[in-house]
This record gives C-alpha cells, structure tokens and sequence, in this order.
C-alpha cells in the first residue's frame, strides 16, 4: 500500500488549484444569493480538461486513472468555493458520461462524449419522479415504441442541471407490470418538441447548481438514442450510482480541507478573555475532530476510487464512503460555525453558505438512509430490493 501521490500527480493538483483560484474565484455570496450558474465557468473547466478527467482521449477525455480523477476534484473543491458548480461537474461526470461511456453504442460515445467532455454541452440525469425517490424503480414516466422512435410521457423532478442542460438522461418504462425489468434508458435532447422544463426549484444549499422538474408530454425520441437495451436501464443506473455514490464528493474533501485552514486561522487570530481561543480546549478540540473526520473520509474516498479503478465490487466501499463523508461534512460544517461565534451565523464567513451546500450531500445519490441500508445488504441484511 503507497500512501504517496507520484511528483506528477503532485504537480497536477497544483495545477488544478491554480486553475480554481484564476478561474473561479469570484463573488461567491453574490453567485449564491442569485443562485447563478455562469456557462462561462462551465466553459473554462471543459478547457482545462476536467469533465473529460477520466475519459480516454479518443472521446476529449483526459485519459487519467480514477484516483488521478479524484484528486483533481478534491483540488477543485480545495482551490474554488463554487460547491454547487463543482457538485454539477461531478453529478454529469459520472451519473451522463460515465453511462454513455460505458453502456452506450459507439455512435452515442462518439456523438456526445467528445462535446460532453470539451464543456461544450450540459448532462443532466433524470431518475427521480414526484412520487418516486429512494424507491426510484417505482417510477411512473413511460415509453411506448412508435415505429423507429419511442414515445415518453410522465414528469420528473429533482433534476440538476435541468434548466441549463443540452442532454438529458432518462428513465421511463416500457412496461410498468415488469417492474424494473420494464426499465429504459433514453438520451433526450433539450429542445424536442415536447419536453419541457420547469422553473429553477428554489432550495437550500448548492445555489449555483440549477434544478427543475421536467415534463415529457408525448416526447419522440429516436430508436438509436435508447441506451442499452429494452428494459435493461437497471444495471446501467446501479452502475451509475456506485460510481456517483463513490465519487461524487471529492470536491468537499478539498472545500473541507479548506475550510479547516481558514478555521484554524480564525482561532488563533480571534481573542478572548486575553488569549486566542484556539487556546481553549474545547475550541481546539472542535477543530482536531474535523481534522479527524476529514482524514477518515479522505481515505474512504480513495478506496472506492481504488475499488473502480481496479474493477473490483464497490458497492460496499462506495456507500460508506458516501455515508461518512456527507454526515460528517454537516457535522465539521456545524463545528466551524460554532468556533467563529456569531460570526459563524453572518452570511459574510461564508460559512453558513458552506453548511448549506453540505446538507444536500445526504440527501442526493441515495439518502443516508438507503446508504445504511445498502450496507446492512451488504452484510446480509435488510429489504433485498433496495435500489437508489
Ligand atoms: C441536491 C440534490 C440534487 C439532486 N439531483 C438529482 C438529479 O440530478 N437527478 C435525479 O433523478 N434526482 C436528483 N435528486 C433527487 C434525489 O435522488 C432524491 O431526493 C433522493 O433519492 C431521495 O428521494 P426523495 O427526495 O423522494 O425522498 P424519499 O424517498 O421520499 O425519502 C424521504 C425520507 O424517507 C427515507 N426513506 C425512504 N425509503 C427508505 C427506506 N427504504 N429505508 C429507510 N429510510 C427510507 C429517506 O431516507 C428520507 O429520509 C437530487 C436531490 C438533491 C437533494
């Protein structure tokens, strides 16, 4: 085992960092309270090669290991405050790329991989629906095959990057009485006639990520655009989701890691009682448990970026790296208010904007809840057709 990056992935990451300083650094406050998504920042990170990280060069990939891929992200999340732009770039890399890559036919990888990559289009991934979330194969939205196209009707909701995006992934059935086997896969690009996307949903945390419903009222969609075959989209999604599950916090290892700096800053800067309050015990120890938490996720990460990287099973690894980093990223969050007092509570540390941002984390790619559930599978126990 080599705890060790090697000098050039060292130099990578600097590399990375600096990039996230120059390039998306601006007023984040502001970018929140608006909840703005800038398309020119997006830009700038398909042209320096970070949706294409893990992609081979053939499709404008990076052509990078995994955990090269993951180390790029925790230095975006380390060197930019953009969560929910980070959050974005993540979710697209591996809940729409990495499924066409893996699942899609050569012309789907050719079509949409290389433009995907570049920045050039925005992904989206459209599973959950208002009345189906954790048990996302109880969705409703259905297909019926029309000569050489497939017709989509139904709704779904939660879908980031919706109001932005250029290509949807969808997931309808074929035959509700098949249950997950009546499942589909289809590529839906925005602007079919038909398809429909909703008002941005106002919420808490990761601002600058946009989210909407979508509406499919009789969307025609070509035969070449299903991925994979007929009813077999619940592989391709579970296959999806442990790399999401696993990966898809990176970036909070880096915002993590920061904020653990600037919190340390603060506490020996910040006096009471005629000394800095780092000096105070329960103060400190607040700010070594983070360092703590942060450490023991990082770790979790890297195994189950190991895990994929090395085709081995990941589910187990992934939801518990899922598990632990969401949970105690809120947690770190709640303590690094806490040691900056009533500071902490103002919009102007930006802390308060971090804890939201964090919150979301145990919700998106499965609940805590499922993840508890997906481990106790993996132990032999609980419900058998727990999915999301
Ligand atoms: C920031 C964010 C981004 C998202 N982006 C997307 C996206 O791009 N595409 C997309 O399709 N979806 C997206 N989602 C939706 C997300 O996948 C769902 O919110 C999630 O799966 C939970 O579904 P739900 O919200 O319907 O809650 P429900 O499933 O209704 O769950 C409600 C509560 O019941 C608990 N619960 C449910 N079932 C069980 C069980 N079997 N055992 C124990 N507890 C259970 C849950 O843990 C939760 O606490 C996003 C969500 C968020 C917050």
């Amino acid at each position: 085992m080599d705890f060790h990056w090697s000098a050039e992935q060292s130099a990578f990451r600097d590399a990375v960092v600096a990039f996230a300083r120059r390039e998306l650094a601006d007023d984040q406050r502001t970018r929140d309270k608006q909840a703005t998504f800038d398309r020119a920042r997006w830009s700038a990170c398909g042209a320096f090669g970070i949706q294409g990280l893990p992609f081979p060069e053939a499709y404008g990939g990076g052509g990078q290991d995994i955990l090269t891929t993951v180390l790029a992200m925790e230095a975006l999340g380390y060197g930019s405050r953009d969560n929910g732009l980070l959050f974005a770039l993540a979710a697209q890399m591996w809940s729409v790329q990495m499924p066409i890559f893996r699942h899609g036919t050569d012309a789907q990888r050719a079509r949409w991989l290389p433009a995907l990559c570049s920045g050039a289009l925005i992904g989206a991934h459209a599973m959950s629906e208002p009345g189906s979330g954790s048990d996302a194969f109880a969705l409703q939205t259905t297909a019926t095959r029309d000569g050489d196209h497939y017709v989509l009707r139904g709704a779904k909701t939660w879908v980031s990057e919706a109001p932005v995006a250029d290509l949807f992934l969808v997931f309808a059935t074929l035959d509700r009485s098949k249950g997950a086997l009546g499942i589909t896969g289809f590529l839906v690009e925005a602007g079919t006639p038909g398809l429909h996307v909703g008002q941005p949903i106002d919420k808490m945390g990761l601002r600058t990520s946009p989210m909407a419903e979508l509406v499919l009222d009789e969307v025609r969609v070509p035969v070449e655009n299903r991925l994979g075959r007929e009813g077999r989209a619940v592989p391709i999604f579970n296959d999806s989701m442990e790399w999401e599950r696993g990966l898809i916090l990176a970036s909070t290892i880096g915002s993590l890691e920061r904020l653990l700096e600037e919190s340390v800053a603060y506490c020996r800067q910040r006096r009471q009682y005629g000394q800095s309050i780092g000096a105070f015990q329960a103060v400190a120890h607040r700010l070594a448990d983070i360092k703590v938490r942060l450490e023991a996720g990082r770790l979790l990460l890297y195994k189950a970026a190991w895990a994929k990287e090395h085709a081995q099973d990941a589910a187990m690894a992934a939801a518990i790296a899922k598990l632990y980093v969401s949970e105690s990223l809120v947690t770190s969050c709640l303590h690094a208010l806490q040691v900056r007092g009533g500071y902490g509570f103002t919009a102007e540390y930006e802390v308060e904007r971090e804890l939201r941002d964090a919150v979301g984390s145990t919700l998106y790619s499965g609940t805590s809840e499922i993840q508890r559930n997906l481990i106790a599978r993996g132990l032999g126990l609980g419900m058998a057709e727990l999915s999301a």
